[in-house]
């Protein structure tokens, strides 16, 4: 995919048929670039459009100076770079064996020309860093790694408490706008958020481990092949690898869900037992249950049994992060507020002491989820 819509092929093809626009050398013709091509230039990286294209050599203007200083490979280059290389008026040509379109990236994100949406998780971010991320990767500039990686890892964090604080910004910010577009009176069209599949790949290309859980875990609870504009999902970035990955990490995440959050939770509460912190005390327990909250886990139990109970659709083994949170949240609201069966049966204390276990057991199920889709085996 292009990543700059506004210079894409076709108006550069259409410069073309312009003269001035074709750099004249005794050996060869390129297009110029229309941002990186300084005329105090010493060097020209030359690349051709990805699969082929028009056929059409692309051209950067630029300083070996500057290529040298921003990537050992390059400058290896340059220094082997020798009296039988092409020349384009009185600047040498460096050819790079890679897409025209990463390489126009990579060269405008050096030159400062490229600006990056920082808003969560924007459809945007990905395809406008991709191309630079894999050959920022490719020629070691580790300038443009320190600057663009951690976008991605913003967006698809390795950290449980951010991946949670992401998705409650997600869902505040499509909250926002749909009540913007009804008080505004016109259709809601939510921002297109990120492609998974394209964050996966980019990641195995650039070698950006990190973000990999994340992004497999979003691929899990999507289904492949159904990308929306909201939610889109390009199924042809996935390798037979990443499919296997994706079907075998959802069989894992289910049982490992069934284990922390259902047979574990239910020999807790069963056991009449519930952490609580140093000083907490059951509100509800008798003089003589001093270690053992019966009053409390009886219910909660009930609740629970009922809430992620074998069968009900209510606990997704698919997402039992979003299932989990919910239920915390539930559990925390205000005494009485909802005036339901846990808040009336079982004392703040002990529902406070319920939601830490969960979050504990979410954490660890997130923590897994390298193991969870093997990502030891990957070859980055
Ligand atoms: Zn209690």
């Amino acid at each position: 995919m292009p990543s700059s819509p506004q210079a894409g092929p076709s108006r550069l093809k259409q410069q073309r048929t312009d003269d001035s626009d074709l750099g004249v050398a005794s050996t060869r013709s390129v297009v110029r670039d229309e941002k990186v091509w300084f005329d105090d230039g010493n060097v020209v990286v030359c690349a051709a459009a990805r699969d082929g294209g028009d056929g059409l050599l692309y051209g950067f203007r630029c300083h070996a100076s500057v290529l040298a200083a921003r990537s050992p490979v390059l400058k290896a280059r340059l220094e082997l770079a020798g009296a039988d290389d092409d020349m384009l008026d009185g600047a040498r040509c460096i050819d790079l064996n890679d897409a025209w379109e990463d390489v126009r990236d990579l060269m405008r994100m050096l030159y400062g020309f490229m600006s990056i949406a920082f808003e969560r998780r924007c459809n945007d971010t990905v395809a406008l860093i991709a191309g630079s991320l894999r050959l920022a990767t490719k020629y070691e500039m580790d300038d443009i790694l320190l600057r663009l990686v951690p976008l991605l890892e913003r967006d698809w964090p390795s950290r449980y408490t951010e991946w949670q604080r992401g998705e409650v910004e997600l869902r505040r910010r499509h909250e926002e706008q749909k009540a913007a577009a009804r008080s505004n009176n016109i259709p809601f069209v939510p921002d297109a958020q990120q492609d998974p599949a394209a964050v996966v790949q980019v990641a195995q290309q650039a070698r950006i481990r990190s973000v990999l859980p994340a992004a497999f875990y979003e691929l899990c609870r999507r289904d492949i092949g159904d990308g929306t504009a909201h939610r889109p999902l390009d199924a042809s970035r996935l390798s037979r690898d990443d499919f296997q990955r994706i079907t075998i990490g959802r069989e894992r995440i289910a049982a490992a869900a069934r284990r922390l959050f259902v047979d574990e939770l239910d020999r807790s509460l069963l056991n009449d037992r519930l952490p609580l912190a140093n000083g907490e005390r059951c509100l509800r327990a008798g003089q003589n249950e001093r270690n053992r909250q019966p009053a409390c886990c009886r219910p909660l139990y009930a609740w629970w049994h009922e809430v992620a109970g074998r069968g009900t659709p209510y606990f997704s083994p698919k997402d039992p992060f979003v299932a989990v949170t919910r239920a915390c949240a539930f559990l925390l609201t205000r005494d009485g507020a909802g005036g339901s069966l846990v808040q009336v049966q079982a004392c703040a204390t002990c529902r406070r002491a319920l939601a830490r276990l969960m979050h504990a057991q979410a954490q660890k199920l997130w923590d897994g989820l390298p193991q969870v889709f093997e990502l030891n085996a990957l070859p980055i």
